[in-house]
C-alpha cells in the first residue's frame, strides 16, 4: 500500500520520476481500496486486467522519459459513459447487459493521453437524482459521514474521489450531477459549457442539458483535462466549433469583477449555515480585491420549474427506444405482443424515478398541454440565456452556492419534490448552457463540506480555474 497517497496529478507525476512509487503500485492500490471500501458502494466495477497492462506501459514510459500529460493517472468513470468492451449500464437494469462498443470520445482522448480507466461507478438510474439513492444497484454512501448521501447522480464518482478511490472521476451533469455530489463529498465538480466537450458515447438523459464533467481535488487537475478534452467531435454536432472557441474566450477576459442573484440567496428553505458560509465566501473575496455586485435576475425563479420540464420531456424521449430485449436484466415471462413485451419490459427494468420522469414527460409534450407546459419554458429558458449573457459583458463570474443545504441523512427526502428542490442552486447553468464549478468553501457544525458555485460565461471555462484557483489561496 502507498502510504502517502496523491491528490493530484502533478504529485503523483513527480512520485512516479522519483520512482517513489510507480504508476502499477498507485493501480494496485486504488485496486485493493476499492476493495477494501464496498461498503460505500461507489464502484459497480474494477477494469483489473486492462489497467494493470496499461500501468506497465505506463511504467516503461517512465523509466524511457516519453511520458504522455496525463500518463499513469488512474480515473473512474460514471456508469453511463462508455468504456469500450465493459457494461455500461447506466445505474439501470434496462442496460445491464449492454457492453460498450467503443470508447466514448472523451475516453478515447484520456486514453490516449495515458490515462487509465479502473472501473465504472455507481449512479442514478439514467443520471435522474440527486441523492445517489435510485441506482438500481443499491445506494452510495457518503465517505464523509456514511449516514448521509453523497449526493446525485454521479454519486459513486463523488464518493470514490473523497474516499480515495482514485485519482479523477468523470461524470455527467445534466441539473447539477457533477457539481451536488462534489459539494457534499468535499472535492471540486466541473461542469463544462454546453458543448464544450464531446458526448459522444454518452448514454443519453436530457439531450440540450447533457454535459460530460470532471472531479478532481486540485483545480489546476480540471483545467489540464479540460484542456485535453475540450474540443470540437466531428461524432457530436453540438460541440463548440474549435475555431469558435479563441474567438469567444478572448472576448471575456478574466476580470475580478463578481455578481451574486441576491433574491435568489433568500430563497426558502436555504440552510442558515449554508447562507452564512455563502456571505463568508463574498468577504473574503473583497479581502481579495474583488468587486461584488448583487443583481436580480428574474428569470432565475422560473429555473426549477422549467428544468422540470425540459428535463422530463427529453428524458422520456430518450428512454422511449429502451425496450429491454436485449440488455435488460432477466427474463419477462411469457409475451403475447409488442405492447405486452414494453409493458413488461419497462415496468420491470426502469425503477420508480425514471417512470416517474417518464409519465411527466410524456405529459408536457402531449398534444393540448405542449404549448402550455413545454412551449412556455422554452421562451423562458431563452430569456434566461439573454439574461445572463447581459450580465455576463460586466462581470466575469456569477456566484451561488452549490446546494441550498450539505449532505442530508439517507432516506431523509423520500419524496421526489423534496428531492428536486435540492436542484435549485445548479439547473441555471445547464438551461443557460454555461459552464460552473462547485468550489469547496469550508465546512458546517456537523463536519461537513460547503460548495460554492462559481458560474462563467458560455465558452469561458478557463475563467473558472482562475477564480478557484484564487478562491482557494484565499481559503487555506
Ligand atoms: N438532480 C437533477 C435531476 O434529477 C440533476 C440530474 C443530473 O444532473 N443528471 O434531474
Amino acid at each position: 500500500m502507498i502510504a502517502n497517497i496523491p491528490h493530484s496529478i502533478y504529485e503523483a507525476q513527480e512520485n512516479f520520476k522519483l520512482k517513489n512509487y510507480s504508476v502499477t503500485d498507485l493501480v494496485v492500490h486504488y485496486l485493493t481500496e476499492i476493495n477494501n471500501k464496498k461498503n460505500l458502494n461507489a464502484v459497480l466495477e474494477t477494469f483489473d486486467h486492462e489497467a494493470l497492462q496499461a500501468a506497465k506501459i505506463a511504467d516503461e514510459n517512465f523509466k524511457s522519459g516519453n511520458t504522455r500529460l496525463l500518463e499513469g493517472i488512474p480515473i473512474l468513470v460514471k456508469d453511463c459513459i462508455l468504456v469500450k468492451g465493459h457494461v455500461a449500464s447506466a445505474g439501470s437494469k434496462m442496460l445491464e447487459k449492454f457492453v460498450a462498443p467503443y470508447d466514448a470520445t472523451v475516453i478515447r482522448i484520456l486514453k490516449e493521453n495515458g490515462a487509465i480507466i479502473i472501473g465504472r461507478t455507481n449512479m442514478d438510474e439514467f443520471a435522474l437524482g440527486g441523492s445517489g439513492e435510485n441506482s438500481a444497484y443499491g445506494k452510495t454512501l457518503n465517505p464523509l459521514d456514511e449516514t448521509k448521501v453523497p449526493g446525485g447522480s454521479s454519486s459513486g464518482s463523488a464518493a470514490a474521489l473523497a474516499a480515495n478511490l482514485c485519482l479523477i472521476a468523470l461524470g455527467s451533469d445534466t441539473g447539477g450531477s457533477v457539481r451536488q455530489p462534489a459539494s457534499f463529498c468535499g472535492v471540486y465538480g466541473f461542469k463544462p459549457s454546453y458543448g464544450g466537450n464531446s458526448r459522444f458515447g454518452l448514454i443519453a438523459a436530457a439531450s440540450s442539458l447533457d454535459t460530460i464533467g470532471v472531479f478532481a481535488k486540485d483545480v489546476n487537475d480540471i483545467k489540464l483535462i479540460y484542456d485535453i478534452i475540450g474540443k470540437q467531435d466531428t461524432f457530436d454536432g453540438t460541440t463548440t466549433p474549435d475555431s469558435l472557441r479563441t474567438k469567444i474566450k478572448s472576448k471575456n477576459n478574466f476580470k475580478k469583477i463578481v455578481a451574486y442573484p441576491k433574491e435568489y440567496i433568500e430563497s426558502e428553505g436555504i440552510d442558515s449555515e449554508v447562507k452564512n458560509n455563502f456571505i463568508q465566501s463574498l468577504e473574503t473575496l473583497k479581502l481579495k480585491g474583488y468587486e461584488i455586485k448583487p443583481v436580480s435576475l428574474e428569470s432565475l425563479k422560473y429555473a426549477l420549474s422549467i428544468y422540470y420540464i425540459i428535463n422530463t420531456a427529453e428524458v422520456s424521449t430518450n428512454l422511449s427506444r429502451m425496450e429491454g430485449l436485449r440488455f435488460g436484466g432477466g427474463d419477462v415471462g411469457e409475451i403475447k405482443n409488442y405492447q405486452e413485451l414494453f409493458s413488461k419490459s419497462r415496468g420491470k427494468f426502469f425503477g420508480p424515478e425514471v417512470k416517474r420522469r417518464i409519465i411527466l414527460g410524456s405529459f408536457v409534450l402531449s398534444h393540448g398541454y405542449f404549448d402550455a407546459y413545454y412551449g412556455k419554458a422554452q421562451i423562458i429558458r431563452a430569456k434566461m440565456k439573454e439574461d445572463f449573457a447581459n450580465l455576463f459583458k460586466d462581470v466575469s463570474i456569477v456566484l451561488m452556492p452549490t446546494a441550498p443545504a450539505t449532505a442530508f441523512v439517507s432516506g431523509e427526502k423520500r419524496d421526489p419534490l423534496t428531492l428536486y428542490l435540492e436542484d435549485i442552486f445548479t439547473v441555471p447553468a445547464n438551461l443557460a448552457g454555461v459552464p460552473a464549478i462547485s468550489i469547496p468553501s469550508g465546512f458546517d457544525s456537523a463536519g461537513l463540506p460547503f460548495g460554492l458555485q462559481a458560474m462563467a460565461a458560455f465558452g469561458c471555462d478557463e475563467n473558472l480555474f482562475t477564480f478557484a484557483e484564487d478562491f482557494k489561496l484565499d481559503i487555506i
